[in-house]
């Protein structure tokens, strides 16, 4: 579902992604650990397209999404709309409600009727627990409920690939939960493919088929949770985790 083929990202002089090669498959839940600025949220940022990589190849769903060799614009487009991202600041549309920041992606950018729209909006924000919230604004709600909108916002496009930059950062320690409940329940109920970069490893561990400790740009070690929790092979694993652990 997804492929990082040599990819290369420098910002200046600092190369932050030095030849990454990737691949996650239909329906794996992915984690990815490891220390600040080490480049895990420049993975998902290029999968956004909010980044542009300067060499390598990218491919979703089997279709190329950036080749840094010259690629076809419309077409990234499409290949971009099978992905949803949960950021670790929620971005919601301040002055819209609940519900509007919701619809708002199908019906403008996949032109859904407002009818149809605004029913889904309403299972997705029930299944994250928002039902009694949807004429708010966002204002109004805590963090936690906030975060909790925006995953129901990238749910509305039905994406293919659910990508979590460390969505639980920014808030205050007892609504970690709640965010992370939502998300564990779409992991296991759900067949989309999740990359999640986290801090929280009891949550990693829970979720994932797969975790990738990631250090200076690229992949230290990989393998299932129970691997990499309990018995890391690789020096740089064991000290990462004996300081966040
Ligand atoms: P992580 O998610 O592991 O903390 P990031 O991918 O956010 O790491 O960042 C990796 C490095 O790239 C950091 O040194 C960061 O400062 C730098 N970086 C990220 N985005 C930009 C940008 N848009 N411009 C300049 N430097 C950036």
């Amino acid at each position: 579902m997804i492929a990082f083929r040599g990819v290369r990202k420098s910002f200046g002089s600092h190369e932050v992604l030095t030849g990454l090669d990737l691949e996650v498959g239909a329906g794996e839940k992915v984690s990815i650990i490891g220390p600040s600025g080490s480049g895990k949220t420049t993975i998902l940022r290029l999968l956004m397209t909010l980044e542009q990589p300067d060499a390598g190849r990218i491919e979703v769903d089997g279709e190329t999404l950036w080749d840094a060799g010259g690629f076809d614009t419309g077409r990234m487009k499409l290949v971009r709309r099978r992905i949803g991202m949960v950021f670790q600041h929620f971005n919601l549309f301040p002055h819209m409600t609940v519900l509007r920041n919701v619809t708002e992606a199908p019906v403008h950018v996949l032109g859904q009727g407002r009818e149809e729209a605004d029913a889904h909006a309403r299972e997705l924000l029930g299944m994250v627990g928002l039902e009694q919230h949807v004429d708010k604004k966002p204002g109004q709600l805590s963090g936690g409920q906030q975060q909790r909108v925006a995953i129901a916002r990238a749910l509305a496009m039905r994406p293919r690939v659910m990508l979590f930059d460390e969505v639980t950062s920014a808030l205050d320690p007892e609504l970690v939960g709640e965010v992370l409940g939502v998300i564990r329940e779409l992991a296991h109920s759900q067949s989309m493919t999740m990359l999640l970069v986290t801090h929280e490893m009891r949550f990693a561990e829970d979720i994932s088929d797969r975790v990738l400790m990631f250090d200076s740009g690229a992949v230290v070690e990989a393998g299932p949770p129970s691997v990499i929790f309990h018995e890391p092979r690789e020096e740089r694993t064991k000290r990462f985790l004996s300081a966040v652990l």
